[in-house]
């Protein structure tokens, strides 16, 4: 499939069109961006090493019956995906108190929740991505009710599949950010990536942060996490 015009430049992926208008080819970027872009900094070898995990990650969730915009790995960095039309929404799933959600309310980061939490954060970079619930989304017209329904149970399936995955290459599913698209022909997908820049994996021994956490924090090491993830992974799919 030929690389066509760059179409959008996000922190993290390049997006291209190409021959076909129904197909996208994302190229993942060794750039890395927190606290909405304002630190900033390059992690060696991470957009191959997200590339293939995230195919990885989507092959899993397509034998397990989730529909995604995956097609095909093309390069060590590259992958051809179907074009979606973005919800601008990002659904975060967590198991455990962490990051924004142990600030907010209080919590240690490291107590396991009951039951998994799922939350919307609006996906506007100028506000800072904020936390809504179904009546902001509904009002917002960012999805409908039945859009909002299927990503949350598309979400809690894609849970399921992944803490079965992370714990068999001895990690702990933290937290993680989806994102979901219509395809060109009305199907409500999961799209974007599932990698250490969008979830949080901890080593189930011995709870070291193995993800995007080592950057944010200045924790070091930070290469080596990335590739750590990698290989894990590739063990157990
Ligand atoms: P950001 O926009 O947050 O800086 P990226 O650098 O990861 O993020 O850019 C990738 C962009 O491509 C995101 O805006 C994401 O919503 C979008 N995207 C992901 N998958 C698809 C797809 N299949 N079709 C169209 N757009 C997609
Ligand atoms: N996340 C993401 N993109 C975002 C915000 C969060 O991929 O723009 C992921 C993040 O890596 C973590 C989960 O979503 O796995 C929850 O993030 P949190 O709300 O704790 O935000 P943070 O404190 O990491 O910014």
């Amino acid at each position: 499939m030929v690389r066509g015009e760059l179409l959008y430049e996000g922190k993290a992926k390049r997006v291209y069109q190409t021959e076909r208008d129904d197909v996208l080819l994302v190229s993942y970027k060794d750039d890395a961006t927190a606290f909405n872009g304002q630190k900033r900094g390059t992690i060696v070898g991470k957009g191959a090493i997200n590339n293939q995990l995230s195919n990885a990650f989507f092959r899993q969730l397509e034998a397990s019956g989730v529909p995604t915009h995956w097609l095909e790995a093309v390069g060590e960095r590259e992958t051809l995906v179907r074009r979606l039309t973005m919800l601008p929404i990002e659904v975060v799933v967590r198991n455990v108190a962490a990051g924004s959600l142990a600030s907010r309310l209080g919590l240690e980061e490291g107590g396991r929740f009951p039951r998994p939490v799922v939350e919307l954060y609006y996906k506007r970079d100028d506000l800072g991505d904020p936390l809504i619930n179904d009546d902001h989304a509904l009002v917002l017209g960012l999805a409908t009710a039945e859009e909002l329904a299927a990503v949350k149970q598309m979400a809690l399936q894609v849970n399921e599949v992944l803490q079965g995955l992370l714990e068999r290459a001895g990690m702990l599913l933290v937290d993680f950010k989806l994102e979901f698209g219509r395809t060109v022909d009305g199907q409500l997908v999961l799209g974007d990536e599932i990698s250490p820049d969008t979830c949080r994996f901890w080593d189930l021994a011995t709870g070291e942060r193995l993800d995007k956490d080592r950057f944010r924090r200045d924790l070091g090491r930070v290469e080596e996490a990335y590739q750590e993830v990698f290989r894990r992974i590739q063990e157990v799919v």
